[in-house]
């Protein structure tokens, strides 16, 4: 179907569609991994994909109609001899699913680098029980340093190994950002859509 992609970058494509489906329930996580890998080298009709996975029909639609909501596969109402009625035949927009994955990192990159210029530069407070919230200093000065939700003294939080974590999410973001974007290049003019 695309020539110019190789299984690797196959591999990232699917897993940006199956992150797509993360939140969703009722799917069957195995269910949605099989679909995706068929429906990202071919066109299928969703009950092909059912007999080669040896699953009821509709837990392949379930998979196909999310994907569908997200406006990343699309579907061809096509008739055929083997088949008294109607059926439907699903592909993934791969271009779709890149713009998407995009979209989704590039939002949390943006999140992450805000994180570290605006809370992370200042200190923050807490009292070290995990419950409690965590605290800016206006606030921790104005409980006087007493942690309104249990009344411990409040400690300055050292802020140094979240701040490693989240620089390198950042760096790891930029990455999958890159990899994502050269992919969308190589896939350009060519392909079926
Ligand atoms: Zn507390």
């Amino acid at each position: 179907m695309y020539s110019n992609l190789s299984e690797e970058d196959l591999k990232v494509i699917k897993e940006v569609t199956l992150s797509l489906l993360e939140d969703e329930e009722g799917i069957d996580p195995e269910v949605a991994r099989r679909t995706v890998d068929i429906i990202l080298r071919r066109e299928a009709i969703d009950e092909e994909i059912a007999g080669e996975l040896g699953v009821d029909p509709r837990e392949v639609r379930k998979v196909l109609y999310k994907l569908h909501e997200r406006g990343v596969v699309s579907f061809r109402k096509e008739r055929r001899k083997e088949y008294r009625y109607p059926v439907y035949a699903w592909s993934l927009n791969l271009r779709e699913v890149l713009r998407r994955g995009l979209e989704i990192k590039e939002r949390e990159l943006e999140d992450v680098e805000r994180a570290l210029t605006n809370d992370m530069s200042h200190p923050m407070f807490h009292c070290g029980n995990e419950e409690c919230p965590v605290l800016s200093f206006e606030e921790a000065m104005e409980c006087e340093f007493r942690c309104p939700n249990c009344g411990e003294m409040l400690q300055e939080v050292d802020m140094t190994e979240e701040r490693r974590r989240m620089e390198e999410l950042a760096e790891e973001l930029k990455e999958e950002i890159r990899r994502l974007r050269e992919l969308r290049e190589r896939l350009g003019g060519s392909g079926p859509d």
